[in-house]
């Protein structure tokens, strides 16, 4: 163990099974999670701590995945935090529309619990190696 923090996960996420699931493997995986619901509870733990990565339901309530994510990668010092669409899409122009929202790329639902933890990992090693 190299002593270091485990990093923080901001997980959004409005269905209750798929947060369970991704809150359990993350955890398990060596992540700190902490749990979002829908916009106002994204922003207000972004308003508190800002996480190593953001994960992100592309369909809440009230408000489109990758609006949030926008909007959050538009706080100060959030440049370099990456985010990750978490989505069940699959259409034509989805992963175009992903990439173009400022997104660092996407993990497809259902989720896969064997290589799930290890995907967010890549993005964060893949994130820091950027730095
Ligand atoms: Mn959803």
């Amino acid at each position: 163990m190299s002593g270091a923090p485990d990093p923080v996960v901001l997980l959004v996420e409005d269905n209750e099974l798929n947060l369970e699931l991704a809150e359990y493997l993350l955890a398990d995986g060596g992540f700190r999670v902490i749990l979002a619901r829908d916009g106002p509870q994204a922003r207000a733990a972004a308003g508190r701590e800002r996480p190593d990565i953001v994960l992100m339901d592309v369909n809440l309530p009230g408000v489109d995945g990758l609006e949030l994510a926008r909007e959050l990668r538009s706080r100060p010092g959030w440049e370099s935090v990456p985010v990750v669409a978490v989505t069940a899409l699959a259409m034509r122009g989805d992963r175009e529309r992903i990439l173009e929202a400022g997104l660092s790329g996407y993990i497809s639902k259902p989720l896969d619990v064997s290589t799930f933890a290890d995907s967010v990992w890549a993005f964060l090693d893949r994130q820091r190696g950027n730095r």
